[in-house]
């Protein structure tokens, strides 16, 4: 069965990876691509979209049998990270295929798991299901978690209850129970220029961020002392790291721009919380007061990129034990990045994530994913529908 299917998904795969979706840009081209198949196969499919209607999220469902059962979920993002084309050995938005590699951008994050999906669709549309399969595809995962919102307010609105859902992200096809949150800064500094001969002439943007910078490691160290006895993640705390630094034009001109971009992984909202209010109380008391008071021009602003809520471990979760007991997987794993897994869960939904591919290749240059790992993603379907009809 799955030797029959396997070459429509590398198909598949191929066509999903010539869209060029990274976060931001239009999927709307690709969305109709799963439409079409999904639809082809009987699918009753909707869409909700992002405020200029540039992205969508495509939420596709093949009914069951018996319309009141609860259904499952498979779930992807159809956004990829950026691709810098000289820096990869082959084009990164064509499929290139060497020893039983799929090489290209979201081949493993996660276009891999998409394209099964779609691959496995007309088979559970040829079976007598006894509870519905559902196909969810979201834009801009990757920047925040910015469709899977929309997406889950409009199923409320629809009154849709589900049983199961299974996020695909790349876990080596292991069941992954918990992971931390994400959220994203980026905090600007604007402060006055000048010739450096005269430090009183300007204000240096640069020496206002690393005030701020040195208020985040103070908080980064508190983090690590608020340590839980959450032991279900590696390392067993919330982390904080500023990841870029920019400003400045020369050593002999105060600078009068500087932007830090940092992100926190809270293992819970407690934590998230504790950063948030920390550190804008430190703006408001006592940066910006001293910034103003220099140059009413002066100003300090943290926008935020994106918060996602943690995924949290379930008591006796319908998902992991549906997915355990399909992959034979009981390693419970958890994963220290953040995925769309805590909404689905916010939302009311048992989740799971289990997926082809390992972390070690997403985001990274010449991507790519084993022919053995979509082969294994296949199985789990296909045991999946097993299932659903008995
Ligand atoms: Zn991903």
């Amino acid at each position: 069965m799955i030797d029959k299917i396997f070459p429509e998904t590398l198909k598949i795969l191929d066509n999903l990876i010539k869209f060029q979706t990274v976060s931001g840009a239009s999927n709307l081209d690709l969305i109709q691509y799963c439409e079409e198949i999904l639809n082809k196969s009987g699918a009753k499919s909707f869409k909700t979209f992002n405020k200029s209607s540039t992205q969508a999220n495509l939420f596709s469902t093949l009914e069951a049998e018996n319309a009141n059962q609860k259904g499952i979920v498979l779930s992807g993002h159809t956004d990829v990270v950026p691709a810098n084309p000289s820096d990869w050995a082959s084009d990164p938005y064509v499929a290139f295929k060497k020893d039983d590699k799929v090489y290209g951008r979201g081949t493993c994050d996660m276009k891999g798991f998409i394209a099964c999906t779609l691959a496995v669709a007309p088979l559970f549309a040829s079976s007598k299901l006894k509870k519905p399969v559902h196909f969810s595809y979201t834009f801009d995962e990757e920047t925040g978690c910015l469709g899977a919102p929309l997406v889950l307010a409009d199923l409320k609105k629809r009154n849709l209850d589900f049983s199961a859902c299974i996020i695909g992200e790349p876990t080596n096809m292991k069941a992954i129970v918990a992971n931390k949150g994400y959220n994203e800064y980026v905090t600007h500094f604007t402060g006055l220029s000048g010739h450096a001969s005269n430090p009183d002439s300007g204000i240096s943007a640069i020496e206002y961020a690393l005030e701020y910078s040195n208020k985040l490691m103070e908080l980064k160290k508190q983090l690590i002392k608020r340590k839980t006895n959450n032991r279900l993640f590696s390392p067993p705390y919330s982390t904080l790291q500023i990841g870029k630094i920019s400003g400045g034009i020369g050593a002999n001109v105060i600078a009068d721009k500087c932007s830090l971009e940092w992100e926190v992984r809270p293992i819970n909202k407690d934590d998230s919380d504790f950063v948030t209010k920390n550190i804008d109380d430190f703006v408001k008391e006592i940066l910006l007061p001293k910034i103003k008071k220099n140059n009413s021009k002066g100003n300090i602003e943290k926008k935020v990129i994106g918060e996602v809520v943690g995924f949290n471990k379930e008591e006796n979760s319908e998902s992991v034990n549906l997915v355990c007991n399909i992959t034979g997987d009981n390693s419970n794993g958890t994963m220290s990045f953040g995925t769309e897994a805590g909404l689905f869960q916010n939302s009311g939904i048992s989740t799971v994530i289990c997926g082809p591919g390992s972390i070690d290749q997403a985001h990274t240059v010449d991507e790519y994913i084993t022919y053995e790992q979509l082969k294994k993603c296949l199985k789990m379907l296909v045991s999946l529908k097993e299932k659903m009809v008995n």
